[in-house]
């Protein structure tokens, strides 16, 4: 398989001092590397029996969307607050500093769904369960969660598991 790893930049500092910021705009624009991304996740998720994927906005859309194309599952965007023009619920979910919400569509999945949770990278994990619990308020099933991304050092893979959720990256970066 391609070393997906190897598409994905390294920007230190970004967004702020003492981040290693990981950019897959590097690995977005290669289409072998988009490719071989959305066929790895696609191929650990075909056999599961899947109503929908969720993406968390905003590069967990690029992800998700084309991840659901393959699958042949709709999608259904997780957005910042503020932006789905529908009735809403919100969740709200804390950061190192301060405190951030996402909010989905009320009638974006059905009870007894089941969603795959999709994003880019998960850290600590917070950002993923606050998605997590948005589709269990709407009576979705959320068993599984991918990425592209794991930063280990953070223990996000952890949190998910501890709340039911099976988590699943493509690749691992050490560090934050
Ligand atoms: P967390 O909630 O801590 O798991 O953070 C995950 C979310 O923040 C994802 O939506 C990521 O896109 C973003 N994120 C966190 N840390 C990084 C990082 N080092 N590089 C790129 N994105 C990050």
């Amino acid at each position: 398989m391609m070393d997906i790893r190897s598409y994905i930049r390294t920007i230190a500092d970004y967004p702020k001092a003492g981040i290693q910021f990981r950019d897959i705009t590097t690995l977005l624009k290669d289409a072998a590397a988009f490719n071989a991304t959305i066929d790895a996740l696609a191929l650990h998720y075909a056999d599961l029996a899947l109503d929908k994927v969720v993406g968390i906005e905003a590069r967990g859309f690029v992800i998700g969307a084309a991840l659901a194309s393959k699958l042949g599952l709709g999608f259904v965007p997780v957005r910042k607050p503020g932006k789905l023009p529908g009735a809403a619920i919100s969740q709200s979910y804390a950061l190192e500093y301060g405190e951030d919400a996402l909010d989905i569509h009320l009638d974006a999945i059905a009870a007894g769904e089941h969603i795959l949770l999709i994003d880019d990278l998960i850290a600590t994990g917070g950002t993923a369960l606050a998605a997590v619990a948005l589709i269990r308020q709407l009576g979705g099933v959320v068993e599984h969660a991918g990425f592209v991304i794991d930063l280990p050092d953070l223990g996000g893979l952890q949190h998910l598991q501890a709340n039911g959720v099976q988590p699943f990256a493509l690749c691992q970066f050490e560090g934050h």
